[in-house]
This record gives structure tokens, C-alpha cells and sequence, in this order.
């Protein structure tokens, strides 16, 4: 497994410097989260023996199984937590993560504030954005972003750093990926998380700054 998983970061970070490249962006860019849902702790192990040191994990509960020990262990490891957050979860999410990748309403930021209050520790945060309009879909709706970016900054202080978005599936992400960007460069943030393991070299043409790789790197979840 770890020779695997090994080899499947070192295609990734190879594909992410050619798309860096391509896009005349500088080298190292564009930060590579790899997503570890539903593989074991070792397979996290791994990716740390190969340099590996940015996770991203969509679930507070498996998180909280997972990093622990290894983050007492690794200081320097840099936990994203990618999926949607329940306000009942945002004291876990506020002790475990460095990166919260998923406020997207006003009462999650409310909450979350409290929570950083009392911890005592900021995560950074960006707000995710419904980008497509899905019904379905976790996120801010485009219109109502800047106004959310507003209140999380000046209201609660949590000083978001960017925008993050998951477009939607089967159709051409580029244009959605380009909306988010203008949608952050119009809200003054630089920060964007675009780009999994299918569309990840187009995000960076569209200026990703960080791209979420799961099924690349760890296989596909069973
Ligand atoms: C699972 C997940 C990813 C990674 O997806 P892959 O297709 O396995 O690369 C990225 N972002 C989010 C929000 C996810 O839930």
C-alpha cells in the first residue's frame, strides 16, 4: 500500500508542476491537500513518509479517529476539514482542524466564533460556495457570498482567507472554476480550493491555489 500511495503522490505533485507551468504560475503555487476519507490511518502514515504533510478529511467524526496522535506525533502536519460542518461539531472542528474549507451560513459562523473564543485557536477559514446553484449541494449561493464574507470578517472576526467550491458533475468545470475566482478577487480574498483528482489540472489553469486529491492518490474508496 505504501509504495502505492507513494507513487501516486509523486504523479500528482508531477501533473501539478506541469499545470503550474502551463499556466505561467510560479512553481510550488498551488498546495496539494490530500484527501484521506475513508482510508485507514495508516494509509495517512504513508503519505507522511513520502514528504506528504497537507490532509483534507470531509467528516469531523472520522477525523477526530484518525489525527489525534499522529498530529501530537507531527507538529507540522496541516489538517483541512472539506466537507460540510454542523454547528453541533464546531467545538471537535475548532480543537482538530488548521483549516475549516466549509463555512457557507451566517449561524456556522456565529457558532464558530464562539467556538474559536473559547478555544482560544483560529482556524483558517474559507467559505465554500455553491457554485453550480445545486439544490443538493453544501455552500453559499453565489449572490450571497461577499454578504457572508462581510459578516464572518467584521461581524465575528474570523477572517476568512478564500473561496472553495466543488462544481457541479458532468459539466465542463472551467467556467464555474473561473467564477469562483472572480467571485474571490471581487470579495478581496486570494485563496482558492478547486480541483479533485478529475479536474484538478484545470482548476490550476483557473487559479487554484490549493487542489483536494483523494482518489489519485489513496485509490478508490470502497
Ligand atoms: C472526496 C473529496 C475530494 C477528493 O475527491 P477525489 O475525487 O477522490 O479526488 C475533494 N473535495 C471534497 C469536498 C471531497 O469531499
Amino acid at each position: 500500500m505504501s509504495s502505492a500511495i507513494a507513487a501516486g503522490l509523486a504523479a500528482i505533485r508531477s501533473r501539478i508542476a506541469e499545470a503550474e507551468a502551463a499556466a505561467g504560475r510560479a512553481p510550488g503555487a498551488v498546495t496539494l491537500v490530500a484527501v484521506a476519507k475513508t482510508h485507514p490511518a495508516a494509509a495517512v502514515e504513508a503519505a507522511l513518509a513520502a514528504g506528504q504533510t497537507v490532509f483534507g478529511e470531509n467528516r469531523v467524526q472520522e477525523a477526530m479517529g484518525k489525527y489525534p496522535e499522529i498530529k501530537a506525533r507531527v507538529p507540522a502536519l496541516r489538517l483541512h476539514l472539506i466537507g460540510p460542518l454542523q454547528t453541533n461539531k464546531a467545538r471537535e472542528a475548532v480543537g482538530l482542524f488548521d483549516v475549516i474549507e466549509s463555512l457557507d451560513r451566517p449561524k456556522l459562523a456565529r457558532v464558530l466564533a464562539e467556538e474559536v473564543q473559547r478555544a482560544g485557536r483560529c482556524p483558517e477559514i474559507l467559505i465554500q460556495v455553491n457554485i453550480g446553484r445545486e439544490a443538493q449541494k453544501a455552500g453559499v449561493d453565489p449572490d450571497q457570498t461577499e454578504t457572508l464574507v462581510r459578516l464572518a470578517r467584521d461581524e465575528y472576526a474570523l477572517a476568512p482567507r478564500g473561496l472553495m467550491c466543488i462544481p457541479p458533475a458532468g459539466l465542463d468545470p472551467a467556467p464555474f472554476f473561473r467564477q469562483l475566482a472572480e467571485l474571490a478577487a471581487r470579495c478581496g480574498l486570494d485563496r482558492l480550493s478547486m480541483g479533485m483528482s478529475e479536474d484538478f489540472p484545470t482548476a490550476i489553469a483557473c487559479g487554484a491555489t490549493q487542489v483536494r486529491v483523494g482518489s489519485a492518490i489513496f485509490g478508490h474508496r470502497g
